[in-house]
């Protein structure tokens, strides 16, 4: 194996995804490409981070292919069966195609087919958020629940939702909570959004948000809303002030998905949730002066940080080859099979 590829380390070492069909999955961000592969007892073994090939899109898919081919040279029974890539932006899922991906320059991609004609491989693609949603859905923090807000909260905002125990995709549109506009029509302080709106949630409620709207009202910079957290804990005004202001959209923003939704749980995601309770707690005593009639939701932090990708990559490609399993053939074990 290349060198960017590693043993797998806990939390991942002791997960089971039960027994099936060896899997590769890809999750791709702006800037890593995170992969790893599942044996036949549902066990990640090998996976490893590497610098997302950012050139062209032959770039990108001759970097995929060289790592499917690292791992096709392991023994037969141990080569992955199947391939997921998760990927950021609007994808649809469907088709196989990357809509749109800013933070990569990709419109209108074609991953999976051009994927598996390089690999013979069956190829899945999915949403990265929304992937991570069904790893928390299928195996952790909302692990036999109906319905579900999974929130990620990091440099920007996005959720999966999960209706009558599936990933609802909105044909790729669905979960973009970060970009639903929370200021007044009227507001003229509604700060622009990187995605060309202006008073976005994730404008005041990412993490990077926090630590940004922090410098610009204290004039001291921070590296991340941690600082902001623990300034707010010393009696820093302007910090309390801006996590205030943080907690009030996402609250507001909750309270309405939970009118609309009604989630059993609000799982937090991303880089904020390492906040825990300090996250929590504010953002439930909000929700519990806004709702009236309305399911309280259990608010929980979710179980696998950053590699939650990972795992709902694998479970979707397993479910990929149930479903390609010809009626009457040999089925393949798996739990995951509908
Ligand atoms: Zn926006």
């Amino acid at each position: 194996m290349r060198s960017s590829v590693q043993t797998t380390s806990p939390p991942l070492a002791s997960l089971l995804l039960g027994r099936g069909a060896p899997v590769l999955v890809f999750d791709v961000g702006g800037t890593d490409l995170k992969f790893g592969d599942v044996d036949e007892d549902g066990r990640f073994t090998h996976r490893g981070t590497t610098p997302t090939a950012r050139g062209s899109q032959e770039e990108f898919l001759d970097q995929l292919s060289g790592l499917v081919a690292t791992y096709q040279s392991k023994p037969v029974a141990e080569r992955p069966r199947a391939i997921a890539v998760n990927a950021p932006g609007i994808v649809d899922a469907d088709a196989g195609v990357v809509v749109s991906a800013v933070n990569l320059g990709w419109s209108n991609f074609a991953v999976s087919a051009a994927l598996k004609a390089r690999t013979g491989l069956p190829v899945v693609l999915g949403n990265d958020v929304q992937m991570a949603g069904l790893a928390e859905h299928r195996l952790g923090a909302a692990k036999g629940l109906r319905n579900a807000l999974v929130m990620v909260i990091g440099t920007g905002i996005a959720s999966a939702v999960i209706l009558d125990g599936e990933v609802y995709d909105g044909d790729g549109y669905a979960g973009e909570i970060g970009h639903a506009r929370m200021e007044p029509l009227a507001s003229t302080v509604a700060m622009p959004c990187t995605c060309g709106a202006s008073g976005c949630l994730q404008t005041m409620s990412s993490a990077s948000a926090i630590a940004r709207n922090y410098a610009a009202v204290s004039g001291v910079p921070v590296e991340g809303a941690k600082e902001v957290m623990a300034a707010a804990e010393a009696g820093d005004p302007a910090a309390v002030g801006v996590l205030n202001q943080a907690f009030d959209g996402l609250a507001l923003a909750i309270a309405q998905s939970v009118a609309l939704l009604a989630p059993q749980a609000v799982i937090f995601g991303g880089g904020l949730s390492n906040a825990g309770d300090a996250l929590l707690l504010p953002v439930a005593a909000r929700l519990e002066s806004i709702l009236s009639f309305h399911r309280r939701p259990l608010l929980r932090s979710a179980h696998f940080g950053p590699l939650a990708g990972l795992i709902g990559g694998a479970v979707q490609a397993r479910r990929l080859l149930c479903k390609e399993q010809p009626t009457g053939g040999r089925q393949t074990p798996s739990p995951w099979r509908d």
